[in-house]
């Protein structure tokens, strides 16, 4: 291997451009000429490849985004869009490629290589936390962070006003940043995309919080809840109970952004390091992620075949328990 490529596709999350920069120079050290492609499968399709040097990810560690873009790309799907994106690697003799972003960048990845002659690596990049065979994905110990900072603020103004706060946080079909986040802000409950909510129990749950004189709750909504998002879960609440004055917050992108937190910067930092060792070692079609504490290989096609949160059982108890 003399050449490799590094992309980011898919959503954006913080830690991709600690990520780059350690991509970039464990290449450079070991020897290896170093691209950027940019806007992700897009760039390899409209030659969107530069050249990078340990310089070119300088002070780039505390920031989030991407320095490389993103893109969604549809023609990356088709075998023309494929085969021009292999033909432009190959016109700059580029023989592997780190893909950082989630499933969907690992099953373009896992399509090409099949197809190609190209070695690829993926490291899980996505705030959703929710690729099997890491424990954690980058960037979202900081849109964890994020979203703990936002939900303690709104329970400042719950207080002060005893209001019913219904706030919705992302996760697509996850519920991992809701629950934990449940947790950690000591939220009243939770409504995930794993598990079905009886709206009376958790109308009957507010009301013993009115009678034991509780002055504000706050609800967590994960977008992925099959039952609707925030506004439609407020309205069914509302019509049953009115004991609150009831709001509704989407917290929305802006838990996308934001200097990476440490937990994010090492994990960038160690995944990219390993990914490209893993392809000096000659390994193809895997992800590098963290289980346990230490850098753990996954095929891509395992690493596609399961969901990585299984709900946590004892942590919705909890949020029952210490909510009271
Ligand atoms: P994420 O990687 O965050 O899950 P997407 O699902 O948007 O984000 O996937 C990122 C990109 O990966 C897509 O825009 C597309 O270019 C590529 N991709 C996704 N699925 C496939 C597929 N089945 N075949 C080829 N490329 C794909």
């Amino acid at each position: 291997i003399k050449n490799i490529a590094v992309l980011t596709s898919g959503g954006d999350a913080p830690g991709m451009n600690a990520c780059i920069r350690a991509v970039v120079r464990t290449g450079i050290y070991n020897g290896i000429n170093m691209f950027g492609v940019l806007q992700g499968y897009q760039g390899l399709i409209t030659n969107n490849i530069i050249p990078m040097d340990a310089r070119s990810v300088s002070n780039i560690i505390h920031m989030g985004g991407t320095i490389l873009k993103t893109a969604r790309c549809l023609e990356f799907k088709t075998d023309e869009g494929m085969d021009l994106a292999f033909e432009n690697l190959k016109a700059h003799d580029i023989d592997a490629l780190v893909v950082i972003g989630g499933d969907g960048t690992f099953t373009g990845a896992r399509r090409f290589a099949q197809r190609h002659q190209i070695n690829v690596i993926g490291i899980p990049g996505t705030i959703d936390n929710d690729l099997y065979g890491s424990d954690f994905t980058l960037g979202y110990d900081t849109a964890m962070n994020t979203v703990i900072e936002a939900i303690d603020k709104i329970r400042d103004t719950a207080d002060a006003h005893d209001r019913l706060f219904f706030v919705e946080v992302m996760g697509r079909d996850s519920g991992c940043i809701a629950l934990r986040s449940a947790i950690a802000c000591g939220a009243e409950a939770v409504l995930l995309p794993e598990k079905e909510t009886s709206i009376d129990d958790l109308v009957k749950q507010l009301g013993a919080g009115a009678i034991t004189k509780k002055t504000s709750s706050i609800v967590i909504v994960s977008e992925g809840h099959k039952q609707g998002g925030a506004y439609d879960i407020a309205k069914h609440v509302k019509e049953r109970f009115d004991h609150y004055d009831t709001k509704v917050t989407i917290l929305g992108h802006l838990q996308r952004g934001g200097s990476p937190s440490s937990f994010d910067r090492i994990l960038a930092s160690r995944l990219g390091y390993a990914a490209v060792n893993e392809l000096l070692k000659g390994s193809t079609q895997m992800m590098v992620g963290l289980r346990g504490n230490e850098i753990a290989l996954t095929s891509l096609d395992e690493a596609l075949s399961e969901h990585n949160f299984k709900l946590e059982s004892d942590l919705l108890e909890m949020t029952h328990v210490l909510s009271i």
